[in-house]
């Protein structure tokens, strides 16, 4: 492990496979400091993981999300922190995309079965369990079924963006999600930003209606990518993030929590965006 700070962390709520006490209790092992919980399009797990957190008083947890973004053709993902997670607008929104994934993640499960690569439907929802459905579940129930070794092969041909059993669902546009995130007093990060097609002038357009970090040290990028990154944020001036994105999924060489993570001073520079993000009260 190189870092104590993992700003990208799914639970159980979305689509990584421990529960948010289990998550916790492994952060806490692996000697992190501070994580912020990132389920997608979900705040479900954080009570838990604050109950859990009460073990671990050394272990800081800041809450987020991460809104799936997605424009035809492009993966677009927006990280939000320090969010008034609570607010029952925000609330309702997100539980209207929770219903949407589901419709969507039939209609997957449809378009395979004529593909000639049937799952089960029930399967996808025990995977799925309480959380947000989403296309990592499809891709279990696709291993469970023996069509592949692990989930990520599920993405390249059937389940990703474009792919054959690809469909798209209800959700907000990268701009919509940056201000959504602002509305309740959080800070918008732009998530592994190279899975963008034309990452510049996302970073540029998103920058423009108040982008306040990205992602640099992200897990999965070689130490070019992170450099390369790294300058970017700072012509942006952007916050530099990051984390390991960890799901759990069984996928081979999926980093631990804790691979990589931003400077210490990345926290502070958070709150401080995020103080200047509640204008009603200025806390
Ligand atoms: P969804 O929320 O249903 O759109 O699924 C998004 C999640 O699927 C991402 O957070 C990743 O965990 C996973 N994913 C998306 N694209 C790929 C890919 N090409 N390879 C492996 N996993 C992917
Ligand atoms: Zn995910
Ligand atoms: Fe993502
Ligand atoms: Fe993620």
């Amino acid at each position: 492990m190189t870092a104590n700070i993992d700003l990208h962390l799914h639970t159980l709520a979305s689509d990584g496979r421990l529960t948010p006490t289990e998550l916790i209790r492994l952060a806490a092992k692996l000697g992190l400091k501070t994580i912020a919980v990132t389920d997608h399009d979900s705040t479900e797990g954080l009570a838990e993981a604050y109950e859990a957190a009460k073990e671990f008083p050394e272990l800081r947890i800041i809450p987020g999300i991460e809104m799936s973004a997605d424009i035809p053709g492009d993966e677009v993902h927006v990280l939000g922190y320090f969010l008034d997670y609570q607010d029952e607008q925000f609330q309702a929104t997100l539980s209207e995309f929770r219903t949407g994934r589901v419709g969507r993640a039939q209609i997957m499960v449809e378009k395979l079965k004529g593909l000639g690569k049937p799952v089960d439907w029930e399967r996808v929802l025990h995977f799925a369990g309480d959380g947000s459905v989403g296309r990592p579940h499809i891709a279990l129930a696709m291993v469970e079924a023996g069509y592949f070794k692990e989930p990520k092969e599920a993405f390249d041909e059937y389940l990703g963006n474009g792919g054959l059993a690809y469909y798209d669902r209800p959700k907000l546009n990268p701009i919509e999600s940056v201000e959504m995130i602002q509305r309740v007093g959080g800070v918008p990060v732009l998530a592994h930003p190279t899975f963008m097609n034309d990452m510049e002038a996302g970073i540029a357009n998103l920058k423009k209606v108040g982008l306040k970090a990205m992602e640099v040290y992200y897990a999965q990028y070689d130490d070019d990518t992170v450099r390369h990154l790294a300058r970017l944020a700072k012509e942006y001036d952007l916050i530099p993030c990051g984390g390991s994105d960890y799901h759990g999924l069984g996928n081979t060489g999926e980093p631990l929590p804790g691979t990589l993570g931003p400077p210490q001073d990345t926290i502070r520079l958070l709150e401080n965006a995020a103080a200047k993000s509640r204008p009603c009260n200025g806390k």
